[in-house]
């Protein structure tokens, strides 16, 4: 491949994802005009921070280069069953976004991508970026009929394994791109290749092997957000040893009608309906020995899942255990309303430890009520812990970009022409990283700017 062959100053029709064996979802883009072609940005994760991000500096002009990851976008939120305050499914935000997507040339995409190296600096960076192989490409419809022949089942990541995919599979239901991808690590390839045979639209490309390409870009975003603190760590608690003690985000995924159990709270023990559930905060969160800081969200999440189990049963309790409640601003009116019902108690007080009664298989969760003085404990189907979001980068930050400890991205400038946004600069709800990346999209804008770039947005292999 001609290393120059492809760039957005070409006046031809250019289907930049053409040279990427298909397995890209970059659509086709003809010439745009002028001095827009100067100014590109790349966007590193597709969450809602990098989306928005994206599609702000695409729909003012500038050419956007959109690397995740994953073999979709959404990051977190496309695993949300609801969003706190109006527990509306975040699906619908997302579609929004997903179509503002599709309908802008501007919005160049690469799933399954990851950034290698990052030289240069503001106005004229050199990047290169690696996509792995979806082995599905573009003619692809979603038909399924492959998932009916692959002998090969793999744990479902996107539900914290909790089901399983075939080794073909589409990440969930609602992904975009609506693309399947075989899982690499697990295919049988050549041994087996009865989704080849199967698929009607010649889609499946066994062959298909990693491309690396370089990106010309004049600012960068880094929103690369965060993940679930792993809740194995915290020995006390249960998780791992009891299969009914569960995270914060496996409660997401269980609530969720596409979720592992079509939306119904259980015991994953033996699949009876969950009647007592115990929300147990701050699991690792303020605790030097693992996450030393509160992660803001973690108390709003369970007081919205209260409300998941509520709605499945009318004699349905939940217990919060908390240390300090936190709602700020106006989440303290939905905070309110969750504790209203007489059926949600809050206790203060730190869970000590967990453990099973071996007749019944209940979980017992002993604490410290800390208003009365008095040990508590409280018999439930299933414990949720509320643990943290820590930072997604834990070595992968690029060289120069400054970061805390706890290697969240400074909210400044975090090294010259690269800026973060939303949850890669700390843990935030979904209003605040949608609204700090449109302004990150605006200092990425006003960077290329101030430095005067003419630099071309090009793709070069
Ligand atoms: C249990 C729980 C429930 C929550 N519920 C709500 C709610 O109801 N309402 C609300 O407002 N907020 C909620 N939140 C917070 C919400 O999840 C975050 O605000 C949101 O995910 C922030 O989006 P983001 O884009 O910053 O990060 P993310 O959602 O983490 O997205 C980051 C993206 O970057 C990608 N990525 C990471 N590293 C790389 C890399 N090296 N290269 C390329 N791509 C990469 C990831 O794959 C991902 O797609 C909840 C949080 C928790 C813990
Ligand atoms: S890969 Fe082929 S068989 Fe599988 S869903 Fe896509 S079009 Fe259908
Ligand atoms: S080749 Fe891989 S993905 Fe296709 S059916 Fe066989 S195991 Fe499944």
């Amino acid at each position: 491949m001609d290393h120059e062959q492809e760039t957005l100053h070409s006046s031809r029709a250019i289907r930049l994802g053409s040279h990427l064996n298909g397995h890209t979802s970059v659509r086709a883009t003809s010439e745009p005009s002028g001095s827009s072609l100067c100014r590109s940005i790349l966007v590193v994760g597709g969450g809602i921070a990098g989306i928005t991000a994206a599609i702000e500096a695409a729909e003012t002009g500038y050419e956007v280069f959109l690397v995740e990851k994953e073999a979709y976008l959404g990051g977190r939120v496309a695993q949300l069953n609801k969003y706190f305050p109006k527990l509306c499914p975040p699906t619908c935000g997302l579609e929004i976004n997903f179509q503002r997507i599709r309908n802008n040339r501007r919005v160049h995409l690469y799933t399954l991508a990851e950034v290698q190296s990052i030289s240069g600096g503001p106005g004229n960076f050199d990047v290169t970026v690696t996509q792995h192989s979806r082995y599905v490409n573009d003619r692809c419809t979603g038909c399924d009929k492959c998932v009916a022949v692959c002998p090969v089942d793999r744990p479902n990541a996107f539900n914290f394994g909790m089901d399983t995919t075939k080794a073909i599979y589409l990440p969930h239901l609602m992904a975009f791109p609506l693309k399947y991808v075989i899982d690499g690590s697990v295919c049988k390839f050549q041994e087996c290749a009865k989704c080849v045979e199967a698929c009607p639209y010649e889609a499946i490309e066994l062959a298909m092997s990693p491309q690396t390409f370089r990106l010309k870009v004049g600012a960068i975003i880094m929103a690369t957000g965060w993940k679930p603190y792993e809740a194995a760590k915290i020995d006390n608690l249960g998780f791992g040893r009891y299969s009914d003690v569960i995270s914060n985000m496996m409660m997401e995924r269980m609530a969720a009608p596409n979720g592992p159990t079509q939306g119904r709270i259980v015991r994953p023990s033996d699949g009876k309906p969950a009647k007592n559930v115990v929300f147990v905060q701050c699991a690792g969160q303020r605790d030097e020995n693992h996450l030393g800081y509160c992660s803001g969200i973690c108390c709003l999440a369970s007081l919205k899942q209260a409300t998941y189990v509520r709605e499945q049963s009318p004699d349905a309790k939940v217990f919060i255990f908390y240390i300090d409640l936190r709602a700020p601003g106006t989440y303290g009116f939905f905070s309110q309303k969750v504790q209203a019902d007489g059926q949600v108690s809050t206790i203060k007080g730190k869970v000590a430890k967990i453990i099973q009664d071996p007749s019944t298989r209940d979980l017992i969760v002993e604490a410290e009520d800390i208003l009365s003085g008095e040990k508590i404990r409280v018999h439930a189907d299933l414990v949720v812990l509320a643990t943290g979001m820590a930072a997604s980068l834990d070595e992968g930050i690029p060289a120069g970009v400054h970061h805390d400890k706890d290697h969240f991205l400074l909210p400044e400038e975090s090294a010259p022409g690269i800026f973060a946004a939303g949850c890669a600069r700390g843990p935030v709800d979904v209003a605040t990283a949608a609204q700090d990346a449109t302004a990150a999209a605006l200092k990425a804008m006003g960077a290329i700017r101030s430095h005067g770039a003419r630099v071309a947005a090009r793709v070069v292999e």
